[in-house]
């Protein structure tokens, strides 16, 4: 049974990893795909052809979610191209990570405005019309990070932990206008954010998970799919683990 039938979603930050995993999930389940990455470049197009293959609309834009002016004009890009947009997965993320006693304000400055803001820029600028279609489903990507904490990640982890404040406030603000808005938390999964990690670390944080492997993108999408799909319609303001119990 394929689950978004006839949606339309945004998703940023998609041309790989976590992104490109709920791309592909929600393609597959019939939903038309507009992404988003820094760049439009060789992996875009190659999505692009994988998402098409599912007999979708798909296509890539190069846009910095964590400029307001260019979500917004993102946003109004989609509209003109596909009409309509049900779901919006707000997913670009970066790491810049460091004992607080090295962290310049620019590497707090970048974080906070890629993982933070871009949630702000991107959920301000489709709000409008998810009102006036009454309904939408926001789904973003927090992080376990983001409920615990983690020592040399405060940057991160304060970004983290902004968007999940966000993520019920938003919830609470738009429930009456039939828009839901929850966070997914991933803990350790293996993309290319991860694979930058020491070896060591990477060991240290399989071994903390009590299933004993990283996750994958698509387990992160299962979990995306869900939230997106009616199969959630009574869920919201809520965040959802990710990270095979190494947050319980
Ligand atoms: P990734 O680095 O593999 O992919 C992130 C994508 O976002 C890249 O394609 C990158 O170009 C894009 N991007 C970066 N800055 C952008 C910007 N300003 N505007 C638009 N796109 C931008 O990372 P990932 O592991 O797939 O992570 C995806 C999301 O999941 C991030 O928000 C990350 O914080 C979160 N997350 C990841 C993990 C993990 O273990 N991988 C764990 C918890 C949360």
């Amino acid at each position: 049974m394929k689950l978004l039938e006839g949606k339309t979603t945004i998703i940023t930050g998609a041309n790989k990893g976590i992104g490109k995993g709920i791309a592909l999930k929600f393609a597959e389940h019939g939903s038309n795909v507009a992404f988003s990455d820094l760049a439009y470049n060789e992996d875009s197009k190659r999505l692009e052809n994988e998402l098409e293959s599912f007999g979708v609309k798909a296509k890539g834009y190069a846009s910095d979610a964590s400029s307001s002016s260019e979500s917004e004009k993102l946003i109004n890009d989609i509209i003109s191209d596909f009409a309509v947009i049900d779901i919006l997965v707000n997913n670009a993320g970066i790491t810049r990570d460091m004992l607080l006693l090295r962290m310049t304000e620019n590497d707090w400055d970048m974080v906070i405005n890629v993982n933070l803001k871009s949630v702000f820029n991107l959920t301000k600028a489709i709000q409008r019309y998810m009102i006036k279609q009454r309904f939408g489903v926001i789904i973003n990507m927090s992080s376990v990070v983001g409920i615990e904490g983690n020592g040399g990640q405060s940057n991160y982890a304060a970004s983290k932990a902004g968007i999940i404040g966000f993520t019920k406030s938003v919830a609470q603000e738009l429930g009456s206008r039939n828009i839901r808005c929850n966070a997914i938390a991933p803990g350790f999964i293996d993309t290319e954010m991860t694979a930058k990690l020491s070896q060591e670390i990477r060991e240290n944080w399989t071994n903390d998970v009590p299933l004993k492997r990283p996750g994958t993108p698509e387990d992160v999408a299962n979990v995306a799919l869900f939230l997106a799909s009616d199969l959630s319609s009574y869920v919201n303001g809520q965040v959802i683990s990710v990270c095979g119990g190494l947050h319980t």
